[in-house]
């Protein structure tokens, strides 16, 4: 929305704003929105921060769409986030392209620091929403090198596909 002429602005409009400001100033949230509307950059985001390089990291990588920084809580030697410019909150808003562009990045990182780190072997991880571990709210992917006789713990107990279950979600994806 935008302001016209003041006198042609209904009370209603005025006050709409003014709740508007009241809120960017009380919160000090100030976000860009860019295509499709997705957040740019989002000032209470600290990955927001770091690959816009206004927080220094250990930067392994850079060009226009990503950093890629050591994580400050390494699961191992060389563990590295991925991370994109634009602010998504994780997996299930980011854009095709970035998405897609990310993977590719990832591929050629591990590719490199295989060698590098003299590594066994990678996870790829990324977490989306609390239950899942989230802990920063700004899509990034893990590059975790393993190392034969680590004691990285990604594992989960193996379960039992029932019928029922299988059934059960075939019949809902249809
Ligand atoms: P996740 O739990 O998937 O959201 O992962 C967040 C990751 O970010 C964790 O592995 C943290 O160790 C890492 N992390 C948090 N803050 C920083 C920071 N300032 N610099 C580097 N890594 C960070
Ligand atoms: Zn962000």
């Amino acid at each position: 929305m935008r302001f016209n002429k003041i006198s042609k602005t209904s009370f209603d409009t005025i006050h709409k704003y003014l709740l508007f400001f009241q809120e960017i100033v009380y919160t000090g949230h100030i976000a860009i929105y860019g295509k499709e509307g997705c957040i740019m950059k989002d000032n209470d985001c600290i990955f927001c921060k770091i690959a816009a390089g206004e927080i220094p990291s250990a930067t392994l990588y850079e060009d226009d769409d990503f950093r890629v920084i050591l994580d400050l809580g390494p699961a191992s030697k060389g563990h590295a986030l991925i991370i994109p410019k634009e602010h998504y909150r994780n997996l299930y808003d980011i854009d095709d392209e970035t998405a897609a562009k990310a993977i590719i990045l990832a591929k050629k990182m591990v590719n490199k620091m295989k060698d590098v780190l003299g590594c066994d072997g990678y996870n790829i991880v990324q977490n989306n929403e609390e239950t899942a571990g989230q802990t920063v709210f700004h899509f990034h992917m893990h590059m975790i090198p393993r190392y034969k006789g680590d004691n990285v713990g990604l594992g989960w107990h193996v379960g039992e596909l029932t019928d029922e279950v299988k059934n059960e979600i075939l019949e809902k994806m249809k």
